[in-house]
């Protein structure tokens, strides 16, 4: 079995990363992002914090908006219009999930598709959907591919099984994963809550990919004897031997499915590092793109 180490493969984007940031200022251009946090969700100011801090790691203009909780939808689209006009921001990304007056799905929209490292602008949904290699793929699937790439797991011709239907992970992973060439071409079932005998269908998968936010969900009947697993799961679950009280877990239960798996990512230590790798990927794609244009 095959621990696929998703903190070393996330090193090495992160060191490709800097290489081409480092061309980029010599055509005198610094990668910019904004990240735009409203309310103060502990778990999104996490997820913001280290956002920003692996931004400025990298050398990288990072901007980190933090609005109160009763933000409204006007004052956070005229902030979002800032951005979008700012020449010194490449991409922009506003924490999800927002407070409730908020309409995410209308503050998406209102940002420039040019500019939306995330990947969830309609435009960039249809991009995906089109093989149109000029838009922004959501930051977890494309870490994902990345993952089976660098793990040297073939995909083509073989049967993926994605269980989840999401926006941010599950459609964007199926589209992937049948996609032309490298870390496509498989032949793909998508699974969700309706799925009728979900053991049954995830055990024809040479590739099950988790995405479905309940921890330790998959278990050894939902796995055959020499698959790959992908667990992009992290669920807190309380552990009083923990300072913090609580651990994350995956939505695979790593220790039952391990021993029959080809190759298995853990949580932590998996897709999660290769997220924020492919964050600050797409935003110097942006700057790539677009810096210099004004
Ligand atoms: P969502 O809640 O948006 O989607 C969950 C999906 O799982 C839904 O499609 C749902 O089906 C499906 N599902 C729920 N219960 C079942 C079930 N009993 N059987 C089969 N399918 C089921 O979650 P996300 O896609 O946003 O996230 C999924 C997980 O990935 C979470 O643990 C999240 O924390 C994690 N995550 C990790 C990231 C990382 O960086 N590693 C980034 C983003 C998410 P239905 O559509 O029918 O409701």
């Amino acid at each position: 079995m095959v621990r696929i180490d998703g903190a070393a493969v996330a090193a090495k984007v992160m060191e490709e990363t800097k290489q081409r940031i480092a061309a980029l200022a010599e055509r005198g251009v610094t990668p910019g992002l904004a990240v735009v946090l409203v309310g103060d969700d502990p778990a999104s100011r996490a997820y913001v914090r280290s956002k920003d801090r692996k931004a400025a790691e990298l050398g990288l203009h990072s901007v980190k908006k933090e609005l109160p909780a009763d933000t409204t939808q006007e004052e956070l689209l005229t902030l979002v219009g800032e951005l979008n006009a700012d020449p010194a921001v490449h991409g922009i990304l506003v924490q999800s999930p927002p407070p409730p007056q908020i309409d995410e799905a209308a503050i998406v929209r209102a940002i420039d598709p040019r500019k939306d490292v995330d990947g969830f602008h309609p435009v960039n949904v249809a991009k995906l959907a089109m093989e149109d290699p000029t838009g922004f793929v959501p930051c977890t699937p494309l870490g994902c591919i990345r993952l089976l790439i660098e793990a040297g797991i073939e995909t083509a011709g073989r049967r993926a099984v994605v269980v989840g239907r999401s926006m941010i992970v599950g459609k964007p992973m199926a589209l992937l994963l049948m996609q032309r060439g490298p870390g496509g071409d498989a032949t793909v079932t998508v699974a969700h809550s309706r799925t009728k005998d979900l053991a049954a269908v995830t055990r024809e998968a040479d590739i099950v990919i988790a995405a479905i936010g309940r921890p330790h969900f998959i278990g050894a009947n939902h796995i055959r004897e020499g698959a790959v697993v992908i667990d992009v799961g992290i669920n807190r679950i309380e552990d009083p031997t923990s300072p913090t009280g609580y651990r994350l877990v995956g939505d695979v239960d790593y220790d039952a499915v391990a021993d029959r798996c080809a190759a298995i990512t853990p949580v932590p230590g998996g897709v999660g590092p290769m997220t924020i790798a492919m964050l600050m990927s797409n935003c110097v794609t942006a700057a790539e793109r677009f810096g210099g244009m004004g």
